[in-house]
């Protein structure tokens, strides 16, 4: 049996994760899929609330389907997470012959050369793209000649092998990201309720996340804005 693996920020964890994982698990055979904060991301923004919360709201979102784990390895791990070391540590404990599978969006893929050894990430593990809506599945030159040198076309590759292809899923994704998120549950907007598990957003209001956060995040980019604008004129 394979392990899906997915790495993110997940701040917060939302439904367009949920279903992208949902529709892995119905699509391959996996054992269990496992999802994988990340502590200090390498190549963006710092994450608005703390690492133990992010993983508190995954463990309430996938409470429900057995086969969904939170795998805490680089909330614990010290400095930036690398998803290369993520995945050294994984084969060595799993074996050289299990399938990984990692999934991730098409939007993540358009930059992945920013990752650390990029190209060495299929000596550890097969890659499951999934199209975000909204966002074109295009690619830098570069990146699609690196995706159509392993693509293959049929799943059982997957399955049969234990790294080194790429798939790129037709599953329908839903257009939502967690940025659209935080800045809806920055202003407390109620109907962000449908962008999230019910559980996600009582712990969210429960232990006041993102209201300041997301105040802080704005009035620092306005200053930031008005200081470009001071210098302008
Ligand atoms: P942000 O808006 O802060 O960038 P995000 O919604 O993209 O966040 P992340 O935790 O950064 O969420 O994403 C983790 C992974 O999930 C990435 O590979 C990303 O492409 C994928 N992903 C996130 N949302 C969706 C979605 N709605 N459909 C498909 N893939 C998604």
């Amino acid at each position: 049996m394979s392990i899906g693996l997915f790495g993110g920020t997940f701040d917060p964890v939302h439904n367009g994760h949920l279903k992208i994982a949902s529709e892995m698990l119905r699509l391959l055979n996996l054992s269990e899929l496992r999802f994988i904060p990340c502590a200090l991301p390498s190549h963006r923004n710092l994450p608005l609330v703390s690492a133990c919360d992010r993983a508190a709201m995954l463990d309430l979102a996938i409470e429900t389907e057995p086969r969904f784990v939170c795998d805490r390895r680089e909330i614990d791990r010290i400095g930036p997470s690398f998803t290369i070391d993520t995945l050294v540590e994984i084969r060595k404990e799993l074996g050289p012959s299990c399938p990984l599978i990692f999934l991730m969006g098409s939007d993540a893929v358009h930059s992945i050369d920013a990752w650390k050894q990029w190209k060495l990430l299929l000596n550890y593990t097969h890659l499951f793209i999934v199209n975000r809506p909204g966002v074109p599945m295009r690619f830098p030159s570069h990146i699609w000649e690196w995706v159509k040198m392993y693509q293959v076309s049929n799943l059982s590759f997957l399955d049969s092998t234990s790294n080194g292809h790429i798939f790129i899923t037709p599953a329908n994704a839903l257009e939502v990201s967690a940025t659209e998120v935080r800045n809806m549950l920055g202003r407390r907007l109620l109907h962000v309720n449908r962008l999230l598990p019910s559980s996600v957003f009582d712990f969210v209001k429960q232990n006041d996340l993102y209201l300041e956060q997301w105040n802080n995040e704005n009035r620092k980019s306005s200053f930031v804005k008005k200081s470009v604008l001071a210098n302008e004129n």
